[in-house]
This record gives C-alpha cells, sequence and structure tokens, in this order.
C-alpha cells in the first residue's frame, strides 16, 4: 500500500517529513484539482519546481531505503531531470519508478521500460471506472479528439 502527494499542495514538504519515518511508498503527481491559492501554487512553473524538489528530496531518502519513489507525470522534461539527478545521486534504476496513464504519452512509456527504468501504466477498472473516466476527460477537454481519433 502507498500514498499518493500532490506537488502543488503547500504542505506536501512537511507531509513527506512527517511520512518518511514510516518507509513509505509515495507516489508523487502534481495535482489535478482546483484549490485556493492559499492552499495550491496556482501557477504550473511554480507546481513543476515543486515537484522537482520533492522528487529529488525521494530519490536521497530512496538510497537510503527509507523511501519509494514513485513519479507519476507525463511531464518528459521533468522525467529527464528526475532520471539525470537520480544519476548523479547514484540511486539505481528499480529504486524508483514512473507511473504513467494508459494511452497517454505511450511513446514515452516505452522509450523508459526500454532504457531499463521501471515503468507501470494506471487504468482504470472495477465499478467507478467511468466516473474516473469522466474526471480524466474533464481535466483536459482535447482528451474528447483523443478518444474519438481512436475510436474512429
Ligand atoms: C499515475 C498517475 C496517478 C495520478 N493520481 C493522481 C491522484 O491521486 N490525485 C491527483 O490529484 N492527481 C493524480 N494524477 C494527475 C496529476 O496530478 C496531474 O494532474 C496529471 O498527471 C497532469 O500532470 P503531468 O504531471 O502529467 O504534467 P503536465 O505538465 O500537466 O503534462 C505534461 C504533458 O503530458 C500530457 N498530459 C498530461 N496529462 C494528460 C491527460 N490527462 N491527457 C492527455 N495528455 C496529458 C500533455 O501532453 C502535457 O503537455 C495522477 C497522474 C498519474 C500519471
Amino acid at each position: 500500500m502507498g500514498v499518493c502527494l500532490q506537488a502543488y499542495l503547500r504542505r506536501t514538504p512537511k507531509d513527506l517529513e512527517r511520512l518518511l519515518p514510516l518507509r513509505p511508498a509515495i507516489r508523487l503527481v502534481k495535482g489535478a484539482y482546483s484549490e485556493p491559492s492559499h492552499v495550491a501554487f496556482p501557477k504550473k512553473a511554480d507546481v513543476d519546481l515543486a515537484y522537482f524538489a520533492l522528487a529529488e528530496r525521494l530519490l536521497a531518502e530512496a538510497r537510503a531505503s527509507r523511501v519509494t519513489p514513485v513519479f507519476g507525470t507525463h511531464d518528459e522534461r521533468l522525467i529527464e531531470r528526475i532520471r539525470a539527478r537520480a544519476a548523479e545521486l547514484k540511486a539505481a534504476r528499480g529504486i524508483y519508478e514512473f507511473h504513467l496513464l494508459y494511452g497517454i504519452r505511450a511513446d514515452a512509456q516505452r522509450r523508459l521500460a526500454a532504457a531499463g527504468e521501471k515503468v507501470r501504466v494506471l487504468i482504470s477498472y472495477g465499478t467507478a471506472w467511468f466516473a474516473w473516466y469522466m474526471r480524466r476527460l474533464a481535466e483536459r477537454p482535447a482528451n474528447i479528439w483523443f478518444v474519438l481519433r481512436n475510436l474512429i
């Protein structure tokens, strides 16, 4: 079992520190929901900075086997920065993972796996799959075109 932390929340660095003694598995994502600015960073650039800072912390702790980090993102620039930092820190491949949603950036998923990274693909299933799927569509309206194109 693991927990998900959202990098856009201002409280997340503190939450991470509080979780570390539990030696947790943590999936770090940017954060998908609309939150007020006193709760979450409103600017994408700040969210990306926060994500990378948290990723660095997770990688350093992973080297000491104190956490199992999972980077849940499709942001390829960010993924490459994390991979470069992991190499600098000598964090072995396999002590961290990349998770992406099924069908999104499939080429990147394959490329990462071929490069020896541990990659998992998230799919929706069970009784709530439809609600989950609709939320993903609402998050990014361009996905409606993506679905239609695939249907055709
Ligand atoms: C495995 C996984 C689990 C997640 N779990 C949670 C969770 O528990 N709670 C939560 O709040 N959020 C969750 N999210 C969503 C996350 O918070 C972001 O909203 C979402 O991943 C978009 O941010 P990004 O990191 O991909 O980067 P972005 O900078 O937003 O996107 C980078 C690029 O990826 C592509 N992309 C990103 N998202 C999509 C999409 N939905 N459809 C098509 N293309 C896309 C676009 O080309 C975009 O330019 C999860 C995401 C993943 C991958």
